[in-house]
Formats: structure tokens, C-alpha cells, sequence
């Protein structure tokens, strides 16, 4: 029997926020608190596309004409730890920073590997997001969610495939809706004190290689695996930190409007002005690419998800 879901308010013409803080709007845009208005706003355009904190996403000028949905409230929002099972059953909407403290106050350990990572559960999990010191599939039991002909799933870590910050969320069921996830922690032995003590490790480490206060959604390109021998750089087989590569092809401080290749970090590229565009940023990153193509024969391939436009 066929079921009616609940309504949803649909916005028109809404800011898309990114960490860049430019980029176009969205035409109509909605905030689901529940699955079933989520499954509603499926079933109003199953080419909806989800947006998680924005921190690793580039919206071109002209925005985008299909629905936007932010899934950080309601059901989405929610958070219980099963002490027995050291899992955190976590919506998609949650902010990765606060769980890892949430997690530690629980007296679970695991996450603070992945400090000072700006991210929504969602977004880290379909990103696989993570760094030197681990990734967030390292913790992932399961992950739930929507196809996107409107069913609700639950996959068990072995049916997904994660690779470096990359997973095949978006291929399962055309592209899945990452509603929530379960992660598998580990119970702190006696305090949590020395899990505290890593994520301030972690998060200077950080502080120190990465311009984090810019304009930007960190690193612009993925570290590319390398097909031939570099030579005095790196062999065949590797995979090599992009950021040197655009360094040694003289990128650091290119500038194309108000877009900028930061000092500190070739592979950040931020909006160093007020009137930056997403326009400026991209051309900013053909450029830095035909560089590093030019000189190393290395194809980059971008880590920034860009709706509306490709590289
Ligand atoms: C200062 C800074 C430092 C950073 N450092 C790191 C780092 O060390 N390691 C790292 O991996 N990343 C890093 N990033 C990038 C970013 O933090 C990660 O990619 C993060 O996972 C993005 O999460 P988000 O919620 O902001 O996703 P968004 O940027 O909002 O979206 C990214 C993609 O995920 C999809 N998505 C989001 N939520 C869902 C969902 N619920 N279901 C399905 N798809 C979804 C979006 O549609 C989009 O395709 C950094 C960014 C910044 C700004």
C-alpha cells in the first residue's frame, strides 16, 4: 500500500555554506529532521544533493539547480553510546569534533586520531576522511541510510569499500544518503587521559603543517599514487604528498583573483580576498595542475568535490 510521507519545508534561493565562504546558492533547499521527511524530500528529487559542513566543497557561481539538503538536525543530530559494544550510534549531521569529545567523556577512545578534522559524521564517512595519524573507516561498524529510491538501509562494515578519502557510498543505490553510522571504539584503560593527550598531539601537529585559520577546505587535490619513477622524488608505486609536487612546480602563492596557493601548504588553496569567487578558485586549480602535470607528468586529482562544474 502506498505510504504518504510527511511534508518537508522546501526553501527557495538559499547561501550554500563552505569553509571557502563563496560559491552559488542553492535554488531550493531543506532540512529534514527525520527519515521519512528525508525519504520525501527523495521522492521530490532523488537527485538531491547532501550537504555536510561544507568543508570540502566548492559550489560554482551559478549554484545549483537540484534539491540541497543539510542533515543536521532531528534524527540526524542524535547521538547514543552502547557501553557494552563501545559503539557510538551517531547520525549523519554530527559534528566530528564534538563526538570525539563526547566519545572521550564516555570513556571511548579511537577517535581522536582524526583531530581538527572539520567534518559531519556523513561527510567524513562518504569522504573516508582522515590523516597521518588514521582514517574514520578504521572505526566504521556500519553506516545507514537512503537509496535514493527512497529505501532504508543499513550496511555492515564488509559490504563497503573505503580507499583513501575516497569510499563507494556514492555508487551504493546511485549514490547513498549517509543518514547515520555505527563505530566501534575502544574502552579507555583506566582514564581517558592519554586519549586527551594524542588529540592535542593530533591537533598541533596539525596546527603546525596546515594553514587551518584560511578560507579553505584543506587540501585542494588527493596525494596522487605515482605510475613512474621520479627521480630523487619517489618510485614507481608510491603515493607521494601533492603538496610537494605543487611546491616544486613553483605553485606557492599563485594567485587568480581572490584565490590563493597558501605559503605553508601547496596543496591548501584559499580565498585570500573578500571577493574571491568559486570561478577564481577553480581556475586557480586548472592552473596548479596544468603546473604539476607540466613539470612531473602527474595528473592531480581533486580532493574538493565541486557541484556544478568539474576541473
Ligand atoms: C581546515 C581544514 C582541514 C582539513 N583537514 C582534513 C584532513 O586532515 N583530512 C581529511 O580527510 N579532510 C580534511 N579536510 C576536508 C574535510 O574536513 C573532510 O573532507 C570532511 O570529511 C568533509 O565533511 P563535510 O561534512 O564538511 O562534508 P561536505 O564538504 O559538506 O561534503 C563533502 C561531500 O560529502 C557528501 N556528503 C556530506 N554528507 C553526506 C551524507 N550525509 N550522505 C552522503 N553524502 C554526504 C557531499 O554531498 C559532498 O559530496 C579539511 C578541511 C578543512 C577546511
Amino acid at each position: 500500500m502506498p505510504v504518504t510521507l510527511p511534508e518537508v519545508a522546501i526553501l527557495a534561493d538559499q547561501p550554500i555554506a563552505t569553509w571557502y565562504k563563496c560559491g552559488g546558492r542553492a535554488r531550493r533547499f531543506a532540512r529534514p529532521s527525520t527519515i521519512d521527511q528525508l525519504r520525501r524530500c527523495v521522492e521530490i528529487d532523488p537527485g538531491l544533493r547532501v550537504l555536510g559542513e561544507g568543508a570540502n566543497l566548492l559550489v560554482a557561481d551559478a549554484g545549483v539547480e537540484e534539491l540541497v539538503v543539510r542533515l543536521d538536525q532531528g534524527e540526524f543530530a542524535a547521538l547514543r553510546i552502547d557501553q557494552a559494544t563501545a559503539t557510538a550510534h551517531v547520525g549523519s549531521g554530527f559534528d566530528l569534533m564534538k563526538l570525539i569529545h563526547e566519545t572521550h567523556k564516555a570513556g571511548l577512545t579511537g577517535l581522536e586520531n582524526l583531530g581538527g578534522i572539520p567534518a559531519s559524521v556523513g561527510g567524513a564517512v562518504t569522504m573516508n576522511a582522515g590523516g597521518a595519524f588514521g582514517q574514520i573507516a578504521d572505526f566504521v561498524h556500519a553506516v545507514h541510510g537512503v537509496t535514493r529510491g527512497g529505501e532504508v538501509v543499513r550496511l555492515a562494515r564488509n559490504q563497503i569499500i573505503f580507499d583513501y578519502r575516497h569510499s563507494d557510498l556514492g555508487k551504493l543505490g546511485a549514490g547513498m544518503i549517509i543518514t547515520g553510522a555505527e563505530l566501534k571504539l575502544k574502552r579507555a584503560v583506566g582514564d581517558t587521559s592519554a586519549a586527551r593527550a594524542k588529540l592535542k598531539e593530533v591537533m598541533a601537529y596539525k596546527k603546525k603543517t596546515q594553514p587551518m585559520g584560511a578560507d579553505s577546505c584543506g587540501c585542494a587535490f588527493k596525494n596522487p599514487a605515482i605510475l613512474h619513477d621520479l627521480r630523487g622524488i619517489a618510485v614507481a608505486g608510491t603515493r607521494i604528498s601533492a603538496g610537494m609536487l605543487i611546491d616544486k612546480a613553483g605553485c606557492k602563492g599563485l594567485t587568480v583573483g581572490g584565490a590563493t596557493v597558501s605559503t605553508q601548504h601547496g596543496n591548501f588553496l584559499y580565498a585570500s580576498s573578500p571577493s574571491c569567487t568559486a570561478t577564481d578558485l577553480i581556475t586557480l586549480m586548472r592552473q596548479v595542475r596544468e603546473k604539476v602535470k607540466g613539470m612531473f607528468d602527474v595528473t592531480l586529482q581533486n580532493e574538493v568535490v565541486i557541484w556544478g562544474d568539474t576541473l
